[in-house]
């Protein structure tokens, strides 16, 4: 019996649910009901009744498996792998017919805490045949090479010949099959040099006990009995799945011995391993919402798909925009992984941030090729990255209105270097980890700042600029001296030099070797000091505001709210000529600079661009709400974050606004979990110690979190109704903990009580307006 295994967590906010069955919506919904762990990713596709047409066919994702598939230029894709879940049933030699409207009832449950789909069905079939059908499936959280499938029948009406068969899906998506063996298949792909092996071994249990296989094929098995009433029939497959990225070294051997080593511990050992690993990433990053029942599941939601998404154990692949869970951007990484996944992976699990950042490491050579090719120095890492670190941003693509827009972020969008930059110093910060620092991270930083300095022109006017470029807003090209773009320039640059500073102090024989590899000298660190000194930034000395690139403040002003209610994005609305001529927004700009460097934003001017760009902003991007909810929190604006915090979870969670059937937006559930805990609970790092400023918004009543801090452990509960907060330190010697801005020291022997007095952080501005209802068809 498989009844334990097949039981879904009880507690409400630990699962999300789906009943019933809508064609239209599958789309949606296998990408929501995704699992993944950061090796293996395979859409909630229903396994047995599936409809004949799907948007997408049944995908598992392999990280790190990509292929160029005949565009020019070249653009490497993510290759989805064979589909080895496939189920089918026939009845006295018939075939069930596999349509998800066979079934009388169906359930599909995505187990949050366990890390698990589950699916259950009521099959009828005339005459007098019905079986109640349910399945589990999982990517092991342990041995992330491993997938599980489960699948139990109870016969509850019905004698007859029955026919259970599983397959590996034949349809071939783009890997050319190199050896099939029993249990065994290999295949490559065509022209990256890249392999894949995906062993399986299933068997059938009739109440209890073992069914021999009646046919056996190379990816198929398929067995024949006689049902009767009550009759449990329990089946189970195991699949080991290895990627070799060395040409001619067959990864079929690594594929069986996993499968081997999985089949000793048996299901329930791969079962419960699985289900342990959850628990302590649960333990490491849950958060609790009191008050709040849909914030409480959006958060769980959000932390889920980010617990599923990396890989601590492959530094050669990081996230892409829509992580393991759908085919949008072909599994290109973005800043999106920098900017909206990290700070969560730093705090929660500093081993995956790591790793994440190793990959900018070993393709740093890359994004010093391209930075050369464009005639700087450096390192300008790629818009869109895969594998290499070569640029992957494709050059055309059709736009809402089916004409080819030229996409010129490959070229133009550089802040992404900064951008890298930025979460090498939060996570250096964080962890004080020496040998990330030594080995890879001030390479990086080095090297874009170096980037940025050669990037920068002198000119007569005295200062530096930075021209033609592309910042976070994409509706505005070829821009002069982007704020968000020179200001994050300048601070890669000083924190460049503080590296240098830094290794030169601390580890003199490192900095001799690094600088004298990478050719820095005193000389040219003085010259970095000087551009950084001399950036322009837009900033207007009297009223504080940045202007978000030179020339915007003489674009014509639209006003948002006359378009409240629009179902698509307003470059749609007002045509790419007319936006691009506007003060229109796409995203978090100069908004997202005050989310990143608040101590950029002297007094209360961060208030001032809040005020100003807020307005101003169309919330063309999945990652913009996120980015305005942690901004709005930080600021106090509780109510309207919360509104951003909802409208954020929305894109994923609720079926009516964007579409995402190409999987979720991985960058916006980041942004759930930046918008609770760096917004609400007002999380900051500092060199010291780590500072909290509550602010929850009024219907939450409590809000916890753990965090990991050089190497401690910390848990938080804010308390709203007491008016404190309550910290406690697991794990590691005493620190400092700033709460709404004084210093308390925290150590092991006792928890931290602090209670919050009212934050002058609350001031609502009059002239924030209601946000307009989102947008269909944000990226
Ligand atoms: C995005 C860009 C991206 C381009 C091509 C656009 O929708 O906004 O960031 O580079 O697609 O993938
Ligand atoms: C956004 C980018 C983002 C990309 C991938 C685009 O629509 O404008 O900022 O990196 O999507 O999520």
């Amino acid at each position: 019996m498989m009844d334990d295994a097949l039981k879904p967590t009880a507690d409400a906010a630990w699962v999300l649910e789906a009943v019933g069955y809508d064609p239209l919506r599958e789309g949606s919904l296998e990408s929501r009901f995704a699992i993944s762990n950061g090796f293996l990713g395979i859409r909630g596709a229903r396994a047995i009744t599936r409809g004949a047409r799907w948007v997408v066919p049944p995908h598992t994702y392999v990280a790190g498996l990509f292929d160029t598939l005949g565009t020019t230029p070249a653009i490497p894709e993510l290759v989805p792998a064979a589909d080895w879940l496939k189920v089918s049933i026939s009845l006295s030699g018939r075939p069930l017919v596999h349509h998800p409207e066979d079934a009388s009832s169906h359930r599909m449950i995505l187990d949050l805490k366990r890390g698990a789909l589950i699916d259950e069905c009521c099959l009828l079939k005339a005459p007098g045949v019905c079986i109640r059908l349910r399945t589990l499936r999982l990517v092991s959280l342990s041995e992330r090479a491993l997938g599980l499938q489960l699948v139990q029948l109870e016969i509850e009406d019905g004698e007859i010949e029955l026919t259970f068969e599983a397959s590996f899906e034949g349809v071939n998506l783009g890997l050319v099959p190199e050896r099939f063996d029993q249990g065994l298949g290999v295949w490559r792909t065509e022209r990256s040099g890249r392999r894949l092996a995906m062993a399986t071994a299933s068997s059938l249990k009739v109440d209890g006990r073992d069914l021999a296989a009646s046919a056996i094929d190379k990816l198929k098995c398929s067995w024949s009995w006689k049902s009767r009433v009550g009759q449990i029939v329990c089946f189970e497959r195991m699949v080991a799945v290895v990627r070799s990225d060395t040409a001619g070294l067959s990864p079929g051997r690594g594929a069986r011995d996993k499968l081997e080593v999985a089949q000793r511990l048996g299901w329930r050992g791969v079962l419960a391993e699985h289900e342990a690993a959850w628990t302590t990433r649960w333990r490491c990053s849950d958060v609790e919402v009191g008050g709040d029942a849909a914030a409480q599941q959006a958060l769980r939601f959000a932390i889920y798909h980010l617990n599923s998404a990396a890989n601590p154990a492959d530094e050669r692949v990081s996230v892409g925009a829509r992580a393991l869970t759908g085919d949008s951007y072909h599994g290109h990484v973005f800043w999106d992984t920098e900017i909206f996944l990290l700070p969560f992976y730093i705090l929660t699990w500093p081993e995956a941030a790591r790793t994440l950042l190793m990959y900018r490491f070993y393709t740093l050579d890359a994004a010093r090729a391209k930075s050369a090719r464009m005639g700087w120095r450096g390192a300008l890492y790629a818009w869109e990255s895969a594998d290499t670190g070569a640029e992957t941003t494709p050059e055309q693509v059709i736009g809402p209105d089916r004409q080819i827009i030229e996409i010129l972020c490959g070229k133009e969008e550089q802040h992404i270097s900064a951008d890298v930059a930025y979460a090498v110093w939060q996570y250096w910060q964080a962890t004080e980890d020496e040998g990330f620092l030594r080995g890879a991270g001030a390479e990086i930083l080095l090297e874009t700042g170096r980037f940025w300095a050669s990037r920068a022109q002198s000119d007569s006017d005295g200062y530096c600029h930075i021209r033609n470029v592309i910042g976070p807003d994409e509706y505005h090209e070829h821009v002069d001296d982007s704020a968000f773009t020179n200001v994050m320039a300048r601070w890669n640059i000083r924190r460049a030099i503080d590296v240098a500073a830094l290794l030169r102090k601390r580890w003199p024989e490192c900095w001799a070797n690094l600088s004298s590899r990478l050719g820095v000298d005193d000389t040219e660190l003085g010259q970095w000091k000087n551009t950084a000194d001399k950036m322009v930034t837009g900033i207007d000395p009297k009223t504080g505001l940045f202007e978000q690139f030179a020339g915007y403040f003489a674009l014509e002003k639209i006003n948002l709210a006359d378009y409240a209610g629009r179902s698509v994005p307003m470059d749609v609305v007002l045509g790419r000529e007319r936006t691009q001529r506007s003060q229109v927004i796409k995203q978090a700009d100069v908004v997202a600079l005050l989310g990143l460097l608040p101590d950029e934003f002297a007094a209360d001017t961060g208030r001032a661009n809040f005020h100003y760009y807020e307005p101003r902003c169309g919330h063309g991007s999945s990652l913009s709400r996120a980015m305005h909810g942690f901004v709005a929190a930080r600021l106090g604006y509780s109510e309207m974050a919360l509104r951003y915090f909802q409208q954020t979870a929305a894109i994923d969670l609720a079926d009516t606004h964007v579409a995402i059937d190409g999987g979720v937006h991985i960058a916006a559930l980041g942004g759930v979990w930046l918008t609770a805990v760096f917004g609400f609970a007002g999380l900051a790092l500092r060199g010291d110690g780590v500072a909290v400023d509550p602010q929850l918004p009024t219907n939450w009543s409590s809000l916890g979190f753990g965090l990991q801090w050089r190497g401690r452990r910390v848990t938080i509960r804010i308390e709203q109704a007491k008016q404190c907060m309550k910290a406690t330190l697991e794990e590691g010697e005493p620190m400092t903990l700033v709460v709404s801005g004084t210093s308390h020291k925290l150590s092991r022997q006792k928890a931290l009580w602090v209670s919050l007095g009212r934050s002058d952080r609350s001031q609502a501005p009059q002239l924030l307006r209601a946000s307009p209802a989102l947008d269909h068809m944000a990226h």
